[in-house]
């Protein structure tokens, strides 16, 4: 890929090992602890920032803020109002996209070419919702004969919104949660994972830039223990999405029942891919490889149950090694690195126990298998593009999420099995269908239980269309009219005219 700038150059310029505040009420702050995290390049180990170690109190304040915020300025900003300040945010960060993208690949170690692909699904977003911001409304509702009575509903703002986020996108997440709440004219508390909170905070700079007022957006860097159990708890926050871990989800549920929090959950996933004896083999192989192999496995849509038709297993596997063998790995800021690295050691021994559990279960290794050392790869968490043939359902690698670069290729041998045998997960996020037949689609595609169902394509998101989960992967959907909702009350208001 060539790029019209030197990635090198901007993160040089970018991160020079020093602290980074956070922001809450409009300050740039240290924790009130003085406590920091350091935050490291997956791909090099070298130190990049440290950033406050936010905790209880910083969120208590964070809140408070925002929670003032509302009946501030803010508060007298009108639709059209917050349309604007949504573009000139879209604006901004065309301005700045480039720095954004070398922050979130230092961060968590997303290839360049990749995080440059995202900004339909970031600023794209901002865009979408700068429209939605003038076309929310109630409705008239008629139910008296001439008009002695007058009922209409109001959508108004839920107030404030606690937003906890993972590693693996923080822009595109920070965006997806920030946008609706301006576009609703909600405030917001955002607490990056601890992994990767430098792209969020830059975003912080980037909103006060914009304009937008203090206190609206707060962002609070910490751990979830410290930091996001707070907010998942806290009473004055009235709605939290989250993304992130079923794990932690179920945490965050149970978190807000004392207040009765709205909450939104986008979680895990063990997405099938079912590649007909039908479908255009050209196409499929790069799309199922990709569906796992895009941010190294770290995503939670990776397609990671390969169902394969058991007539052209044997063509199509082949071919799939032959894709597999010719991703480049290495560091992200390389504009030819086709696959960075995992996020940290922690995640990369969790990988390499997966393997080792494919391998004691009896799958076999077809390629890659190893974590890589040496030249180009020190100081960093790299594991090999893997792939497992003669994978059972009953195995662990088949049935947990790995979160890394690891395809479980399953046989089949028709589609009532197949439809089945997909379905047998506690899982419901997403998974893809490759087929000629427009009837097989069409079947298949209904009976999948999954938020999102791609035909012959993989990973597609669009700002118009909604995301999330069925079953344990969470529920609520992101993007669409039906996310702004998520950060709204309804009013009904009866008007007695005799
Ligand atoms: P995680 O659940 O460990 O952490 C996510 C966030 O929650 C972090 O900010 C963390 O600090 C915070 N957190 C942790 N414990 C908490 C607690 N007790 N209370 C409040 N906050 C807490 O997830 P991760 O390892 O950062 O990300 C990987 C997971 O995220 C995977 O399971 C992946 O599938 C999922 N994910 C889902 C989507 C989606 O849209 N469905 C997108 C990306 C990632």
């Amino acid at each position: 890929m060539t790029l019209n700038f030197d990635p090198r150059q901007i993160a040089d310029r970018l991160y020079d090992g020093a602290f980074r505040p956070m922001l809450i009420g409009g300050e740039w702050v240290a924790a009130r602890s003085d406590k920091v995290l350091e935050v490291v390049d997956p791909a090099s180990g070298a130190r990049l920032a440290t950033v406050p170690r936010g905790d209880a109190a910083d969120i208590d304040a964070a809140v408070a803020a925002a929670k003032a915020a509302l009946s501030g300025e803010w508060g007298r900003f009108k639709p059209y109002d917050r349309q604007c300040l949504l573009l000139k945010i879209a604006d901004l960060f065309e301005e700045h996209w480039d720095e954004l993208c070398v922050s979130d690949t230092l961060d968590m170690g997303l290839p360049i070419q990749r995080t440059l692909g995202n900004r339909r699904r970031v600023i794209g977003m901002l865009r979408f919702y700068a429209g939605m911001a003038t076309s929310l409304h109630g409705e008239t509702i008629d139910n008296s004969v001439a008009g002695e009575i007058f009922t209409f509903t109001r959508k108004e703002p839920i107030g404030v919104v606690g937003a906890i986020i993972p590693w693996n996108a923080p822009t595109a997440s920070s965006i997806w949660k920030i946008a609706p709440a301006l576009a609703t004219g909600c405030s917001i508390v955002l607490k990056p994972s601890e992994e990767a909170p430098l792209t969020p905070l830059m975003i912080g700079r980037l909103m006060q830039q914009a304009g937008v007022p203090d206190g609206v957006v707060n962002i609070v860097t910490g751990t979830g223990q410290e930091a996001g159990a707070r907010l998942a708890a806290h009473p004055d926050v009235s709605k939290i999405v989250f993304t992130g871990s079923t794990a932690t989800g179920q945490a965050i549920a149970r978190a807000g029942v004392d207040n009765l929090k709205r909450v939104s959950l986008e979680l895990g996933g063990k997405s099938p891919v079912i590649v007909c004896s039908d479908a255009d083999i050209e196409k499929a192989v790069p799309a199922a490889a990709m569906a796992v192999y895009a941010h190294s496995g770290q995503v939670c849509i990776a397609g990671s149950r390969l169902f394969v038709a058991r007539d052209i297993q044997e063509e199509f596997v082949s071919r799939l090694s032959a894709f597999t063998a010719k991703l480049r790995l290495g560091h992200g800021l390389d504009p030819d690195t086709d696959l960075g690295p995992v996020i940290n050691g922690r995640q990369a021994g969790k990988i390499e126990g997966y393997i080792a559990s494919g391998r004691a279960e009896g799958a076999r290794l077809i390629a890659g298998g190893e974590r890589l050392t040496g030249r180009g790869y020190d100081g960093g968490n790299f594991i090999a593009p893997t792939i497992f043939g003669d994978v059972g359902d009953e195995m662990t690698i088949a049935r947990e999420e790995i979160f890394g670069p690891v395809i479980s290729v399953l046989p089949f041998d028709t589609l009532e099995e197949v439809v089945e045998r997909a379905n047998a997960t506690q899982y419901g996020l997403a998974a893809g269908i490759f087929t000629r037949n427009v009837s097989t689609a069409h079947k298949l595609a209904a009976r999948i239980k999954g938020g999102t169902v791609w035909v012959n394509m993989y990973h597609a998101i669009d700002p118009a269309v909604p995301f999330g989960g069925f079953k344990m992967s969470g529920y609520g959907r992101e993007g669409g009219i039906e996310h702004l909702h998520e950060y709204l009350e309804t009013k009904a208001v009866w008007i007695n005219t005799d």
